[in-house]
């Protein structure tokens, strides 16, 4: 069966011979694993259509859950993510995450718009790097069934505060009195069921990042980058949340998250 879907690339890998493989997010299709014959060779036609990043309709033909690229249409190639390693790094990390957050038959439309306008605002470079990623990984997250709960502390219900905490696998967010206070009898549950303490991971904030965690979380889509944080430490605990806010949830880690951490 020969079908047309939109999508974009989010991994390429080499196949047998001038073959390749490329993983495509569709919006309706989930994403699926391609082979492009001969995309290797010089005069192949569907090299272009075969990038990583690019953003195309793709003509691909389908037989007993096997997909093929039989053609299709470059939309977005996001050549200019390729000026910057960070921008590449970061983007190459986004479409892991985006990967592992994915299967074939899901309903992809929401995480593939979302990759979309990461990739876009990256390649504009406007928006600085490390907040495209962090909303990147705080809204996949939350579309995959991951959502903290940021309203307000989990125990007095003050909704912002000038320190507090995220309990990262509990996805519930403390003021500090409160964690102060419930951090003590972690301690004494601790002393019983050691795997109690290990299990807790807790990120702190300040306003700023509470705020900017809230933002990301509440806002509709077409404005969950418009924010700012000027201030590099907070941008860094933010950063630094969003990504231990995946690796704990997700149980691993990226070999792509340790190229950006070693490059940006
Ligand atoms: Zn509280």
């Amino acid at each position: 069966m020969l079908f047309a879907t939109d999508g974009v690339i989010t991994k390429v890998s080499d196949a047998t011979g001038s073959d390749k493989f490329l993983n495509i997010i569709t919006p309706n299709r989930g994403r699926i694993g391609v082979l492009v014959k001969g995309s290797r060779s010089p005069e192949s036609k569907t090299a272009s259509l075969s990038q990583l990043f690019t953003y195309g309709n793709f003509e691909i033909y389908e037989k007993n859950g096997m997909y093929w690229l039989r053609g299709g249409m470059v939309i977005d190639p996001f050549y200019n993510l390729s000026e910057d390693i960070t921008r590449i790094a970061a983007a190459t990390y986004m479409c892991e995450l985006a990967n592992e957050l994915t299967d074939e038959s899901d309903e992809c439309e929401e995480i593939l718009r979302l990759l979309l306008n990461s990739m876009y605002l990256l390649g504009k470079g406007e928006k600085k790097v490390a907040i495209v990623k962090a909303v990147f990984e705080l809204r996949a997250m939350a579309i995959s069934g991951y959502m903290p709960d940021a309203s307000a502390c989990r125990y007095c219900k003050t909704p912002i505060a000038d320190e507090m905490y995220l309990d990262v696998l509990g996805g519930r967010i403390m003021c500090a009195e409160c964690f102060k206070e419930r951090g003590d009898k972690t301690k004494n549950i601790s002393r019983d069921f050691e795997d109690v303490r290990e299990a807790s991971v807790i990120c702190r904030m300040t306003s700023s990042v509470v705020a900017a965690l809230k933002f990301v979380l509440m806002s509709p889509p077409e404005k969950t980058f418009s924010f700012y944080i000027t201030d590099d430490e907070e941008l860094q605990l933010l950063s630094r949340l969003a990504e231990t806010y995946v690796t704990s949830h997700l149980g691993r880690g990226f070999d792509s998250l340790d190229f950006y951490n070693a490059v940006k």
